[in-house]
């Protein structure tokens, strides 16, 4: 399995929890931008088949129609296996009839829509433009030409389940079959942060928490990743790639590539991407890296891990480790049948239990 992870770094907007590399569109950066990113990704590209392609940003949609025509273009140089996935990111507020057939035109087949919140003051919070009924109007529209679409919703904005509640019922009306839904994360050098922010009532994000659960496995939705639900058929394989610690390409200002235990990261500097010089690291990730990383982000699956994968893969036991006999004997982890996974009334407190996992002694 190979993954593409596509950046593309300009915003219309900036909202005000971001802290992803992104830069205001400016017109004067997109075409030298999309050339260096034909450029990288000729030079980089090995001509493997690949599995999924995911453009990110950023907000890939803010591109005008020829720019996307162009940036698609460039993108079709992969060679897709057969049974491809092939996302693009989309604020709402861009969607639009010619979008939409373009976007079919190079055979993206998944949309992931920016959504956040249908509640007035949050999005305003939020620094969104949008609308509940622009969202439900562009919803219906892009619905028309794709199927698998992802919806991100943003919770705990405030200390009140009833709003988290209106948002999950409109999300279930709008009928798609995937939602990815993050407690909302106070960044440094953000403008929440700056406006001094606050988490809310930590029992309060975790009732949220209960209630998003709760109500989305009842609507049918399989929770298989800590944040993530979909409706049978729709889990995201490029996104399960990352959590099961699988080969990807990144290509563009500030992504990574991992690809035979290294870890590549590119350069978040605008300037240097435009001369060319696109990498900024590459690190060889040894044996022990590599084990604590299949545990980490496998463990974020609520499926889990599987026992007999990791021991083929590293000629090792993991029942063996200290650390996840100690969290099986605290009952915090389990086994059924081949999978190791977290008990799911913790997945709440993952990342406590991953914390004990990492720089443990695998
Ligand atoms: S959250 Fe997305 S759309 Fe908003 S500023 Fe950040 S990258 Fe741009």
């Amino acid at each position: 399995m190979l993954g593409v992870y596509i950046h593309i770094p300009f915003c219309k907007k900036i909202c005000t929890y971001c802290d992803f590399c992104k830069m205001y569109y400016n017109k004067k950066y997109i075409i030298p931008y999309l050339d260096n990113l034909k450029k990288e990704i000729t030079i980089r590209y090995q001509n493997e088949l690949v599995n999924t392609i995911y453009i990110g940003g950023g907000t890939p949609s803010c591109l005008d129609n020829l720019e996307l025509d162009y940036l698609l273009n460039i993108l079709s140089i992969f060679k897709l296996s057969k049974d491809y996935e092939y996302t693009i990111e989309c604020n709402i507020e861009d969607v639009n009839i010619e979008k939409l057939k373009i976007f079919k035109k190079y055979g993206i087949n998944r949309l992931s829509i920016g959504v956040q919140s249908f509640n007035e003051n949050n999005i305003k919070k939020l620094g969104r433009g949008h609308n509940e009924k622009l969202v439900f109007d562009n919803i219906s529209l892009v619905k028309k030409y794709f199927k698998n679409i992802n919806i991100d919703l943003i919770y705990g904005i405030n200390n009140n389940l009833d709003e988290v509640k209106e948002d999950i019922d409109k999300f279930l009306k709008l009928d798609i079959p995937h939602i990815s839904c993050y407690s909302l994360i106070i960044e440094e050098n953000t403008k929440l942060f700056i406006n001094k922010q606050k988490y809310i009532d930590e029992d309060i994000d975790r009732l949220m928490f209960d209630y998003i659960n709760d109500k989305l496995v009842n609507n049918g939705y399989i929770h298989y990743e800590i944040s993530n639900y979909a409706k049978l058929g729709y889990v995201s394989i490029h996104n399960k790639n990352y959590w099961l610690n699988g080969s990807y390409y990144g290509f563009g200002l500030s992504a990574v590539s991992y690809l035979s235990n290294h870890r590549i990261t590119n350069t978040k500097n605008m300037t240097k991407y435009l001369n060319g010089n696109y990498i900024d690291s590459d690190i060889y990730e040894d044996i022990k890296i590599n084990k604590e990383n299949d545990l980490i982000l496998g463990l974020r699956l609520i499926d889990g891990i599987s026992i007999s994968k990791y021991n083929n893969k590293y000629q090792d036991n993991l029942l063996d480790k200290k650390v996840i006999k100690e969290l099986l004997n605290d009952e915090y982890l389990e086994i059924v049948n081949d999978k190791l996974r977290c008990k799911y009334i913790y997945i709440y407190l993952l990342n406590n239990i991953l914390e004990r996992i990492i720089g443990s002694d695998l």
